[in-house]
C-alpha cells in the first residue's frame, strides 16, 4: 500500500544489511549506497534476522526476477531456514542465497546452501568461506571449476548443471562443509553442503528450483529451524 512516509524500500523491517563479502556491517552513505569499512562502496547484503513466509515474499519482491534456487521438492522434516539478497534499490540483482535444513541418517543435521551470483560479488565465497593461501580474498570459484568432466550433476529446472568441488584446504577457521561451483544461466552456482559429508546426498536427479517464480505454492513451505552460521 502507498503512504507518503519516507522510509527504507522493499519491507526491511526484521532485515540487517551487511557487506556481501564480509560481516563487516556497512553504513548508508545517502542516495541509497552503502559503505563498508574494508570494501568501500558495496552492493548490501539484505539478510533477515528470522526464515518466514513473510520475510521470504519481501526477499522475492527485493530481488525481483532474480532466481531464488531450493533443492525441490523439501524431503519431509526439512525447512527453509535462511536466505539472503545481495541488491541495491532500483538495480538489478547480484546474488540471492537459500538455505535448507533438515536431518539424514548418516549426517544428523545438514545445511544445504544455494547460491547463485553474478561474477565478481564475492557472496558465494563468503558463504562458503573461502580465501587463497595466501588469505586474499576470493571473489569467483577458482580453476577447479571446468577443470574435466563435472563430478556432479544436478538439474536446474528442467536442465543438466554440472558441479565441480571446490577446495577449502587452504581456508582458516575450518569447518567441516563441502562446496561445489558451477555455472547456470551465465551465473556462478554455488553449493555448499555441511556437514561435508552431506555431498553423498546429492545425486543427479537431484532439482534446483527457481523458487521466484513458484507463486501460490510458497505458501506451503515450511520456514525456520536452526539457520547456519555464515
Ligand atoms: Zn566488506
Amino acid at each position: 500500500m502507498p503512504t507518503d512516509e519516507p522510509g527504507p524500500p522493499h519491507g526491511t523491517d526484521g532485515v540487517r544489511v551487511e557487506c556481501p563479502r564480509c560481516p563487516t556491517p556497512v553504513a548508508e552513505v545517502g542516495d541509497g549506497h552503502w559503505s563498508c569499512p574494508d570494501h568501500g562502496i558495496v552492493v548490501p547484503l539484505w539478510r533477515p534476522m528470522s526464515s518466514s513466509y513473510e520475510q521470504f515474499a519481501a526477499h522475492l519482491q527485493r530481488v525481483g526476477p532474480f532466481p531464488t534456487f531450493l533443492p525441490w521438492p523439501l524431503g519431509p522434516g526439512w525447512s527453509v531456514s535462511d536466505f539472503a539478497a545481495v541488491v541495491s534499490d532500483g538495480d538489478a540483482t547480484r546474488a540471492t542465497m537459500a538455505c535448507v535444513a533438515g536431518t539424514s541418517q548418516l549426517d544428523g543435521p545438514v545445511d544445504v546452501m544455494v547460491i547463485s551470483e553474478e561474477p565478481g560479488t564475492g557472496f558465494g565465497a563468503r558463504v562458503a568461506g573461502l580465501t587463497t593461501p595466501d588469505e586474499a580474498e576470493l571473489l569467483d570459484p577458482g580453476h577447479e571449476v571446468g577443470d574435466g568432466p563435472p563430478p556432479v550433476r544436478v538439474r536446474v529446472d528442467q536442465y543438466p548443471v554440472g558441479l565441480w568441488p571446490v577446495s577449502v584446504s587452504t581456508s582458516p577457521g575450518e569447518w567441516d562443509r563441502s562446496v561445489l561451483a558451477g555455472e547456470a544461466g551465465g551465473r556462478w552456482l554455488w553449493l555448499v553442503l555441511r556437514p561435508a559429508s552431506a555431498i553423498l546426498l546429492l545425486r543427479d536427479d537431484w532439482i534446483l528450483r527457481d523458487i521466484s517464480a513458484t507463486g501460490p505454492q510458497l505458501v506451503a513451505l515450511p520456514f525456520g529451524g536452526p539457520a547456519p552460521a555464515w
